[in-house]
């Protein structure tokens, strides 16, 4: 089967055509500034260049359109027509306490979808907007939406509930959620599998560090905790967002500033995490540069950002009375070998002990603990969009 894998930002559209036996990506791309003057799309064929034109994209169906022209161009497509396209898989951001899986995409689930939109303002109406547009050009083709939020519908109210009345959660369903799921459930599946062990026997903790950052429990194959809630904004310091903070920073910093607390919640998401603390950039190989060069902030930025995801660790070897594997995966966990190390460098009470030399691995599946370690630790390189598609296609 092929899949068209589609992940829709408010203006923004990625794409994946993969081929579900061989799991190959025939091509990918990206549609940026849809509804802004100077859209672009990318494209890029597999083993190919990539392909970068300047388009009129007034709204998402165009984009769409234009993903569809490019996949079935004579001379940089891939299929030589839309009836190649078996399903299409959605990212959706947002599934509230309604989904749990994956679903096929009918009428009446678009519209539970749409009572999850006051959750996620910002990516649910964009993610709706790309199902439409995708039924209005293949009505024919099945589609199946993937939630970020499903993998962690298993949490307890424990760990779910706030400290705060409980009205709130019965009347506007203010409760954490937690992000990545799709991510969550990849690696640590995957982890499992390269373990030759079945996740329903093992507690693992997965930290996907990427410019979005998440940790989740995963206790014999049931997530039990993760560290993002209602919104994307708890948890670890990340790229821009500053993770954890007491509440009452809002209301002070808007006091000092005169400004309203949505502008301090936009601070929250947009300018603070290592690109606020340090002051230099949100990427985290400039952090590691600047570090090197004695940057003294740029330094703390990384021992805080460390120290966050060490303490949220331990919390989870809490809840779960112990662990068995750590796994590494997204951009920073994948690639960044001074922060995995720094990291590493609080497990001892854990019996924890890395080899040096497999943690310099980038991009790898690797198990970087010795075999004498008390626990696993890895680095298993996630991959949503083959996570989508293989959803998709389990479902049609
Ligand atoms: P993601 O959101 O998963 O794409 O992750 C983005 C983050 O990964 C950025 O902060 C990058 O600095 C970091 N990253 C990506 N590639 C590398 C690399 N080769 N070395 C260090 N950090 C990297």
């Amino acid at each position: 089967m092929k899949v068209l894998v589609i992940n829709c930002g408010s203006s923004s559209l990625k794409y994946q055509l993969i081929d579900s036996e061989t799991e190959e990506v025939l091509a990918k791309g990206l549609c940026e500034r849809i509804g802004i003057e100077g859209s672009m799309l990318t494209h890029q064929p597999a083993g190919m260049d990539k392909i970068k034109k300047e388009l009129d994209m007034p709204d998402h169906t165009a984009a769409v359109q234009f993903v569809l022209e490019a996949l079935t161009d004579p001379e940089s497509g891939c299929i030589a027509s839309l009836d190649e396209i078996d399903a299409i898989g959605h990212r959706i951001v947002h599934g509230g306490e309604k989904f749990s899986g994956s679903v096929i995409l009918t009428d009446e689930v678009l519209e539970a979808i749409t009572e999850c939109n006051e959750l996620a303002p910002l990516h649910n109406p964009a993610n709706l907007i790309g199902i439409r547009s995708c039924s209005k050009l293949m009505p024919e083709v099945p589609q199946v939406g993937v939630f970020d939020t499903a993998f962690h519908q298993t949490m307890p109210a424990k760990a779910y509930l706030y400290g705060i009345p409980y009205e709130y959660y019965e009347k506007y369903k203010v409760r954490r959620y937690g992000f990545h799921g799709t991510s969550h459930d990849f690696v640590s599946a995957r982890a499992a599998e390269i373990l030759g062990r079945s996740r329903d026997d093992l507690k693992i903790i997965v930290c996907h560090l990427g410019n979005g950052a998440s940790i989740s429990a995963v206790d014999h194959g049931k997530c039990v905790d993760t560290s993002m809630g209602l919104t994307p904004l708890e948890g670890l310091i990340m790229g821009t967002r500053s993770g954890d903070i007491d509440p009452a920073i809002v209301d002070f910093i808007a006091d000092k500033e005169g400004c309203t607390a949505k502008e301090v919640n936009t601070i929250l998401n947009k300018k603070s995490g290592v690109l606020g603390l340090s002051r230099i950039s949100s990427d985290f190989r400039d952090l590691a540069k600047a570090s090197a060069e004695g940057n003294e902030l740029a330094k703390t930025t990384l021992e805080a950002y460390a120290y966050r995801v060490a303490k949220y660790v331990g919390s989870y070897v809490a809840a779960m009375n112990g662990v068995d594997v750590i796994a590494f995966t997204a951009g920073v966990g994948e690639n960044n070998a001074e922060v995995r190390e720094m990291i590493c460098r609080y497990f001892g009470y854990l019996g924890v002990t890395i080899e040096e030399e497999k943690n310099q691995v980038r991009g790898e599946e690797i198990i970087l603990s010795t075999p004498d370690s008390a626990v696993t630790v890895m680095v298993v390189p996630t991959n949503e969009e083959l996570a989508i598609a293989r959803e998709t296609v389990a479902l049609v």
